[in-house]
């Protein structure tokens, strides 16, 4: 689609029967510059023609015009002028013209020309649509990638993290507090007599019942580094880096204390009436070499002694 902008309606005629039978060139002309803008957000041209010198209309401001504003900005120009004049070259060059005719052109060259400014237009709005079609594949990728590690990362039931994880963050973050010679905390969780709720409630019951502690477990972890994960079947842990025993055994009865304030209905418990949780705390600071799986045993040590204390309850263990 070729644009022409001139106000002699003589050259627009001229230039009409030089493209009138040419295949694959559709002609439109615009006598009025001030109507141009308009005529090119309607025609949408892949090459201006346009004239410099017109009663009305400033030919270089024009120009100008048409390189500030999106739909134009890229589309080529070719300057028709009556004048063979380097100064208004130059000026018509340095505002964005690519092109530049005296009139009337030689028909061949004018049409090789459009033909030539054309064809390299499309085959940019080609390369610019690929581009953005594969940022856009690359940003879906980016976010696919994202949602399946969490999907790996996490356990189907409760969303927490899952135990493969849990170990992953557990020895990087061991790792760290051995290098940082910072306090490592671990809750280790049990629901009890989980298995008497499932007899009485059913398991769909049960699941129900998983999920809500977890919510109330993923709510205490406040840090960033904390981490919240499902231990197995109903077991839960919590890994707090960097806090001290008092910390943790803050962080601790808190979960255990809104667990119980939950109150959901469980009539076999041996504790309340409701359904509540046991916890081990472990704080160790790591020795060079020690293994991650002493914080994690300890934590077991403890949440052992909270079951055999009674249930319901926080032990501490550990520095
Ligand atoms: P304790 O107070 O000593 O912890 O007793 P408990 O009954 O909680 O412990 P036990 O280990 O004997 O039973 C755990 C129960 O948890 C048995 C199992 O069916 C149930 N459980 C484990 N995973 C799931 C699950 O994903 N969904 C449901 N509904 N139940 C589960
Ligand atoms: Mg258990
Ligand atoms: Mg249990």
């Amino acid at each position: 689609m070729v644009l022409l902008i001139d106000d002699q309606a003589m050259v627009g005629e001229a230039i009409r029967r030089m493209l009138v039978n040419i295949p694959n060139i559709d002609f439109h002309y615009c006598s009025n510059a001030e109507q141009a803008l308009q005529a090119a957000r309607l025609t949408q041209p892949t090459v201006i023609l346009q004239d410099l010198v017109m009663p009305d209309v400033d030919g270089l401001m024009l120009l100008q015009q048409f390189r500030s504003l999106t739909q134009t900005r890229d589309v080529p120009i070719i300057v028709l002028s009556s004048r063979d004049d380097p100064k208004v070259k130059s000026a018509a060059f340095s505002l964005g013209a690519n092109d530049y005719l005296v009139k009337l052109p030689d028909s061949i060259e004018l049409i090789a020309r459009i033909r030539y400014h054309s064809r390299s237009y499309l085959h940019r709005l080609q390369r610019d649509e690929a581009y953005r079609a594969l940022r856009e594949s690359q940003q879906k990728l980016l976010e696919v990638n994202l949602e399946l590690q969490q999907m790996t990362h996490s356990d189907g039931l409760t969303g927490l993290a899952n135990r493969r994880y849990l170990d992953e963050y557990l020895y990087t973050e061991w790792q760290r507090a051995t290098r940082d010679q910072q306090p490592f905390s671990l809750l280790m969780m049990d629901i009890d007599a989980f298995k008497q709720y499932n007899d009485t409630y059913g398991h769909l019951a049960g699941d129900e019942a998983l999920r809500q502690v977890a919510a109330t477990i993923r709510a205490g972890a406040t840090r960033a580094t904390d981490l919240a994960a499902r231990f197995g079947g109903e077991e839960f842990a919590l890994v707090l880096p960097a806090t001290s025993p008092g910390g943790a055994r803050l962080i601790a009865e808190k979960i255990r204390l809104d667990v119980e304030r939950m109150a959901i209905p469980h009539c076999a418990s041996p504790t309340t009436g409701s359904l509540t949780l046991s916890i081990g705390v472990a704080t160790l600071v790591p020795q060079r070499d020690q293994p991650v799986d002493l914080v994690v045993e300890l934590g077991d040590q403890a949440l052992y002694q909270a079951k055999h204390e009674g249930r319901n309850r926080v032990v501490g263990m550990g520095e």
